[in-house]
This record gives structure tokens, sequence and C-alpha cells, in this order.
């Protein structure tokens, strides 16, 4: 837990978020701008700031991350597709410095992304 991360305190039930999933290493809720009309945000229990800080040793916990937006993606019927962005620094876009997938689905996505 990191005081300042807003992710952090959405973990410590600080600050609300609608928990359409969790499990001992991750949880999943709405984003609170969505862009499309399935917009989840599936974040990791331990404090990692980026992907760019990732290590070997968090392999199984990625694995975990991405496993588990294919099935919410199953979950929500995303039959159609989906994308699972991961934002990274500030050329990558990123606003919150604790790590999260996007699960955006429910509408044709372009590329390149802006
Ligand atoms: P990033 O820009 O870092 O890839 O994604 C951060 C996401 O967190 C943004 O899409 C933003 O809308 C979302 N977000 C920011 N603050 C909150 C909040 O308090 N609650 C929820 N549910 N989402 C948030
Ligand atoms: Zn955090």
């Amino acid at each position: 837990m990191k005081s300042d991360c807003l992710f952090c305190k959405i973990l410590a039930g600080e600050i609300p978020a609608n928990r359409v999933y969790e499990d001992e290493l991750s949880i999943a809720f709405p984003d609170i701008n969505p862009q499309a009309p399935t917009h989840l945000l599936i974040i990791p229990k331990e404090h990692i700031a980026s992907q760019a800080k990732a290590l070997v040793e968090h392999k199984a916990l990625l694995g975990h991350l991405m496993a588990t937006a294919a099935e919410l993606a199953r979950i929500q019927k995303l039959d159609k597709g989906y994308r699972v962005v991961v934002n990274t620094g500030d050329d990558g876009g990123q606003t919150v410095h604790h790590l999260h997938l996007h699960l955006l689905g429910g509408r044709p996505m372009g590329w390149p992304p802006g």
C-alpha cells in the first residue's frame, strides 16, 4: 500500500469502487470515465508503479492479470473482440501510477491508437 496512490486507496476501501471481480491477487472495477460500453480496470493488489517497473519476479502476477482480463471479457460476453491496454509512462498516457490493465469492449476499436 502506497499512501498517496489512488488505486491503493481503492484497494483499502478509502475510495469507493464497484468491485466486479476480486481474487487473492487482483481486483477489477469500472473506469470512472469509460471510453467504451465495457471499460474495466484490472489492478494487482501489490503496488507496482507501472509496467516499466515490472520485474521477472512479477511474471506470474502479470500472467494472472492477463488471464483475469480474458475471464472478465468472457463474463462480459465481448464475443466480437476487445482490447487490453496498459498505458505506461508519460508517452504512454499513464495517469495513475499503479499498474493496471484497461479492458475495453462493446464497440469497434480504431488503429493506430491516439
Ligand atoms: P491511465 O490513464 O493511467 O492508463 O488510466 C487511469 C484510469 O483511471 C483512467 O481511465 C481514469 O478514468 C481512471 N480513474 C481515475 N480516477 C478514478 C477513480 O477514482 N475511480 C475509478 N473507478 N477510475 C478512476
Ligand atoms: Zn498503488
